[in-house]
């Protein structure tokens, strides 16, 4: 199982992978069989609809929530920049 981690020295998300904190998250990824892939730190996770793709732009922090204006899905901040992650995740893994 994949572990994507956002590589953001910004970012207000505890997932942040600085080189040092990577070192401490391998062993216990090793102990769970989990595999934990760095995506970049300028991936805009909380811009893309993960619905249907579409670039919506940068939101300022308030902006908790929003509707994708092609493809109508609401979303939870939070959780599609979570979506995203893990699918870029994903993508980076099936393609190093
Ligand atoms: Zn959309």
């Amino acid at each position: 199982m994949l572990i994507p981690i956002l590589d953001s020295s910004r970012n207000k998300i505890k997932r942040h992978a600085s080189n040092q904190k990577r070192i401490r998250y391998n062993p216990k990824a090793k102990w769970y069989g989990k595999t934990i892939v760095k995506i970049s730190r300028w991936y805009p996770s909380s811009q893309i609809c993960s619905e249907c793709g579409h670039q919506d732009g940068k939101k300022s922090l308030e902006i908790r929530d929003w509707t994708c204006p092609i493809c109508d899905k609401h979303h939870d901040r939070d959780i599609n920049a979570s979506q995203n992650i893990l699918a870029e995740g994903l993508r980076t893994f099936h393609t190093a």
